[in-house]
């Protein structure tokens, strides 16, 4: 971990950072987040250990079940912003209702296969150079749309 030299923690006893139970009331805990509190590498401390994992012990300030709790709200589509690829997919379906086509037909347009563009829903993004084909197919159709007939 960078900066691993300047860590707080080293110049302590580290029993605290892994108790025997992680309730907020157990002492080693509170003196645990004390300590990652005045660290100056608090957040590439976290980062290392919800990178990798870390099932175990006080990283970053945070028990097992706090660190837990963020890797789920980072996989959890509902609680994601909306990505980039969840808005084309609505773009593209406005258009497609429009056209009265269906999915297939949308694929067809912009030169993909059905399970590439099917990924939108997901909130995946594709090929970059997929992506940009939608958007900029996505843009001519709301030229054609809003153009007098
Ligand atoms: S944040 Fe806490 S566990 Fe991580 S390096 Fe700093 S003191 Fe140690």
């Amino acid at each position: 971990m960078k900066g691993i030299e300047r860590a707080a923690c080293r110049k302590v006893d580290s029993e605290c950072f892994f108790p025997i139970s992680y309730g907020a009331h157990i002492p080693e805990v509170i003196e645990a987040k004390k300590i990652c509190g005045d660290c100056p590498i608090l957040q590439a401390c976290l980062a290392y250990a919800l990178e990798n994992g870390e099932t175990e012990g006080i990283w970053g300030g945070l028990v097992p079940d706090e660190r837990r709790a963020i890797l789920l709200r980072q996989t959890t589509p509902s609680a994601a912003p909306k990505s980039d690829a969840l808005e084309l997919r609505q773009v593209l379906d406005g258009h497609r209702q429009r056209l009265d086509w269906t999915w297939h037909q949308v694929a067809q347009a912009l030169d993909v296969s059905d399970a590439v563009l099917s990924k939108l829903s997901g909130g995946r993004r594709m090929h970059p150079d997929a992506m940009e084909r939608a958007w900029a197919w996505a843009a001519e159709q709301d030229q054609t749309a809003g153009a007098p007939a």
